[in-house]
Order: C-alpha cells, then structure tokens, then sequence
C-alpha cells in the first residue's frame, strides 16, 4: 500500500525509529530530518504529504518550526501534526491555535491500537487533498500541477527534462451552453477518462473548465528530442478523433494542443505554462483541432499583438479607420451596381494597415463590435449618398463583412435596424457578408440571429465559398439569398479544367435555388469571359479596380450614372 510520502521530524533518534518502522508497516514512504535547517531543506527540495513534528525538542523550536512552516504553507498544502510527550498534554489547544493540522501523543499512540494514529493522518491528508483535487474529475487541480512542475523543474538531473502540454477543447462553452452543465460535465468526464487511459492519472490535470495539462518528466519521456514531444502532442489530438458517447447520442469535439519542453533549468514552472498556453492559443489561430509546440516568434508576434491592440483601442477614436470600397460589377454589362466596404486602418507610424493584420486582434479584444458597427453606419450613410446624387443610384447597393463575433451580439438586430432608419435607405440594398468558414462551426447558434436579419429585408451574403462546408441546400436553409465564389477559385479558372466544372457547378445549382452568385477576385479578362460564358452574374476584383476611398470611388460611378 502506499498511503502518502511523510515526513518525521524528531531529534530523538530512539523516538523516530519506532514511528517510522510503525508507519512503514501501514504503508507510508517514511524520511526523517532532525528538528532544524535539515527538516526546511527536504521540505523545500520534495513534495511531502505530510508533517509529522516533534513539539518536544529543547528550547520550544518544534513551535518555531511550526510557525515557519504555516508562513509559507497553508493547513490545507502541507498538512502539519505535532507530536507532543505525554506530559505535555497539557497544552494541545495551544498547537492547535499555531495551525497544527492535529496532534498525536507519544508514546501512547504510537503503539497503541492502530486507531489513534491512522485516522489522525487519513483526515489530516484528507483536508490537503481537497485542494490539490478537482473535484469533477478527481484529476489533479492546476495548484497540484504547479507545484508538481516547480518540484520536477528543481528535482531534474541534467538529463532529464521536463514538458507540458495544455489541452484545451474547441468550441466548449457553445457546446456546453446547448447540451446543458450536466450533459457538458458528462462530456468533460468522458473527456478526462480517455486522457487518462492515454496518459495515465499522475501526469494528467485539469488546470480550467475546458482545459486539461499533461506534465511529461523524467529520461524516459525523451522530451529533450522534439519528436517525441511531436508524437505526443498529436496522440493528445488523437483521443478526440472518435466521437463521444453521451446517452446514446455520439457527440464530437476537438481540442488544440500546446507544448513547451524545458531540457535546461533556467526555465520556471511559471515559464512553461505560459510557453505552452501561447503555443495552444497558436494552435487555436491555426484553425483549431491540432497542436503545436512553442517557439519563441510565437511571443514576439504575441507581444505585437498586444501592442496593436492597445493602438486599435484608440484608433476608432482618432478617426484612423477608414472605409474604403471596391466596386460589384455586372459582368456583362460591365456597370459598377454597388460596392463593398473594406476596413483600412489609417495607422500614424505604419501607413496603411489592411484588414488582414488586424481584424483578428479586434475580434479578440472584442473591439469588432464597436468597429463593425461604425464602418456599418459609414457605409450606409455612402450609399445613401450615391443613391441620392445619381440618377439612376437607386440600384446601387452596399455590401458590409460583419464578423461571427458580431452575430453574436445580442444588440446586432436593433443596431441594424437603427442605422436602416436613420440613414433611411432601403433594406435590400444592404447586404451583409459572412464569411463561409468562420460561421460553419457557430452555424446553430447564429441561426435566429440570421432569419431576424432577413426579417428587416437585408440580404445575406455567403463570403469565400468553397473554403468550407459549401453545402448549398445548407445555405438556403440559413437565409442567404447569394454568394460569393472565393478568389482561389476564379485564380485557378483560366487554365484549370477541374476548376471550371466546379464553378460551373456552384454557378448552376446556386441558379437553381434562386440564389446570386458573385465572382471574387477577378484579375483578368480571359477570367472574365469564362465567368460572363458561365453565367455568372456579378463579380469584383482588380481588373475593375482595387479597394478605393470614397472619392475615388464616386469617380467609377460618374461615366455610368450621372
Ligand atoms: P473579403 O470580404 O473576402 O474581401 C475581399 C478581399 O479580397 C479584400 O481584401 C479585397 O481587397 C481583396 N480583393 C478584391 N479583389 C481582388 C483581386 O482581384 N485580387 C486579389 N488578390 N485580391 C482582391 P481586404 O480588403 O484586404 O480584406 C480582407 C478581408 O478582411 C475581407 O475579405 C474580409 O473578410 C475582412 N474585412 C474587411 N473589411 C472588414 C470589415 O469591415 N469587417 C469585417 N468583419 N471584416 C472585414
Ligand atoms: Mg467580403
Ligand atoms: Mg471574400
């Protein structure tokens, strides 16, 4: 049995050998130390489970010790039980005020009945688990993982190294929300379980609501040799290959994977948290549903992340965003009908920033909203504009990205809804893009939210179709009335015969379900006329012109409109 690793700690040589051979034979792994440097020295290097000390050394320094102990341990981390002779019993309220878990007399106890000494050590080690435990899973906490970690990174040899990785589901808290806490703690059982066969008990934790850690220590985990770490990491994203089984439903999710390895001993546990979390959140950007190990770029770009945001905060402010648009053309005709508006930031120092290098930062600070809604009033109060200045501007319409963050705000609706009203211009000339991959996952979710939009009589773009599910039968069902080929299509066109069966195919299935399709990026004139043979409608792209400001944009529509 092995019931806990103690610690004795008694200057009486006599004294500590009948405890430790008494508590060798109950199972306990058993060290000693004199009461003194030599007892705060193996405290510090090794995890105990326990403290059992010897209040009855000369001049009080058992209680000294104590109350050294209890400044950098609290009752709960490193279970103390004082134990006093039995003339000194005099006084057991006073060990118990100086946080002593609890106390044993000797030698009575010792030799007594197992009774007594037993169950004072199960309870006192009982009390240190609880928080050192989740409790849902019964896997080791983030405290237990911490200290394990500074315990393995102080402990190693130079062979040996030490690794982490951290685990955290995609999507958890939509799913969770949906199936319910029960069913969602059911899941992260599952969850842990399969971890657990894969990994074993002692190297897993459960560090977050939807985030588990594996600690990797010791010369046979090989850490020191990046492929090992390598294999590792994608059993982790194996073990979410097969669905799992909730109450006969099967259910799927995934998770991303970081991980950091420490071969030398300069790093703190600290360090290589915060390594493996950057590398899962890496992951996480790289599309989620995979691993990957940290690299120190990974904090550069991070910490220029961070830096854009700061600067993003006070952008919309300074009037440093702008819109700018690119003219819809219909191809056969070749008049410009509409534009889209594309964010540009105006940055002081970098000039001008594309959407690209920063969308996703606003998205995640949740700055997008705010941004959204600007450039959505900006270029609706534009297209008013055109409408009104030129004669035949009332077809013209405006078509605006909105972020999946955006769905998700509850105050979407009304916002549009506002902006229609004080802008006064016609719903249906306002389209609303979406982007195909991003809104696939949060499809469900987003479904009210897109028949509500629908219900103001905006329509609704699908944006580079083709990047995911592409399922048009899908679509309809979601409300979009058209959508717009992605760019890496139409770049292929030319020359690609397999490309063309395909688009031809889009072209015509989204024809047969009344829905628009729309050719993005058009850059040459044999692309056009392919397109304009297939029967495509619309489309953008350089050929016609690039994204331009405003003004530059009024001149595209003078020779057609005015
Ligand atoms: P998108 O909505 O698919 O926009 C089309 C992108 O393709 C634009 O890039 C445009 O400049 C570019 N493009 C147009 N024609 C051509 C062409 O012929 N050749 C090539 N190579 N590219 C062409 P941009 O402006 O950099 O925007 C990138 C993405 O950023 C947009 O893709 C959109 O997803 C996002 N975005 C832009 N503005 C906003 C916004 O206001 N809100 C949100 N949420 N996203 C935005
Ligand atoms: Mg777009
Ligand atoms: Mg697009």
């Amino acid at each position: 049995v092995d019931s806990g690793k103690l610690l004795v700690i008694d200057n009486d040589l006599a004294g500590r050998a009948i405890l430790t051979q008494r508590l060798a034979r109950s199972g306990y792994a058993v060290e000693v130390a004199g009461v003194g440097a030599e007892a705060i020295e193996k405290i510090r290097k090794e995890r105990f489970d326990l403290v059992l000390l010897d209040q009855s050394a000369p001049n009080g320094c058992g209680m000294d010790l104590l109350a050294l102990l209890r400044a950098t341990f609290s009752r709960t981390e490193l279970p103390v039980i004082m134990v006093t002779a039995a003339h000194q019993i005099g006084s057991p309220g006073e060990v118990l005020d100086r946080a002593a878990n609890d106390y044993l007399t000797k030698p009575g106890e010792f030799l007594a009945a197992p009774l007594g000494i037993e169950t004072k050590l199960s309870r006192a080690q009982a009390e240190c688990q609880a928080i050192f435990t989740d409790p849902l899973t019964g896997l080791g906490n983030r405290t237990l993982l911490m200290d394990k970690m500074e315990s393995a990174l102080a402990a190693g040899s130079a062979s040996s190294s030490v690794a982490l990785l951290v685990v955290n589901l995609d999507g958890f808290k939509l799913l969770n929300a949906s199936l319910g806490q029960r069913a969602g703690d059911r899941l992260l059982l599952s969850i842990a379980n399969r971890l657990r066969v894969a990994f074993g008990e002692t190297a897993l934790a459960r560090i977050g609501g939807d985030e588990f850690a594996i600690l990797l220590e010791g010369e046979d985990t090989g850490v020191q040799s990046c492929g090992r770490l390598e294999e590792l990491s994608s059993a982790v994203v194996a073990c979410f290959e097969h669905p799992f089984l909730l109450n006969e439903t099967s259910l799927t999710i995934t998770a991303s994977v970081g991980g950091s390895a420490c071969a030398d001993r300069k790093t703190s546990a600290d360090e290589l948290w915060r390594e493996a979390d950057l590398a899962m959140r890496r992951a996480k950007e790289l599309g989620k549903n995979r691993w990957e190990l940290f690299d120190p770029a990974f904090r550069e770009r991070m910490q220029a992340r961070a830096c854009m945001g700061v600067d993003l905060h006070h952008a919309a402010a300074r009037g440093e965003l702008v819109a700018y648009y690119q003219p819809k053309v219909h191809l056969p005709s070749r008049t410009v009908v509409g534009f889209e508006a594309l964010l540009r930031w105006k940055h002081p120092t970098r000039g001008l920033v594309p959407p690209g290098e920063f969308i996703s930062v606003a998205e995640e600070l949740g700055l997008i909203v705010p941004i959204g809604e600007w450039i959505l009033a900006e270029a609706c109060r534009q297209i008013k504009t055109w409408q009104r200045k030129f004669a035949d501007g009332d077809r013209l319409s405006m078509n605006v990205n909105l972020s999946v963050k955006q769905l998700h705000d509850p105050a979407l609706v009304s916002r549009v809804e506002s902006i229609l009203k004080e802008t006064g211009i016609d719903p249906s000339t306002l389209k609303l893009e979406l982007t195909e991959s991003a809104l696939i996952k949060e499809v469900h979710s987003a479904k009210d939210t897109l028949s509500q939009l629908r219900a103001l009589g905006v329509g609704l773009k699908l944006d580079d179709f083709g990047t995911g599910y592409s399922s048009l039968n899908y679509l309809r069902t979601l409300h979009f009335d058209s959508l717009k080929i992605d760019r890496s299509f139409i770049a292929r066109l030319a020359r690609d015969l397999e490309t063309q069966a395909i688009v031809a195919t889009i072209i015509n299935l989204a024809h047969a379900l009344h829905m628009e399709v729309v050719a993005e990026g058009i850059e040459t004139e044999p692309q056009l006329k392919k397109l304009i043979e297939m029967g495509c409608e619309t489309g953008q792209g350089y050929y016609f012109s690039k994204p331009v400001s405003a003004s530059q944009a009024e001149r595209l529509l003078r020779p057609v409109a005015a």
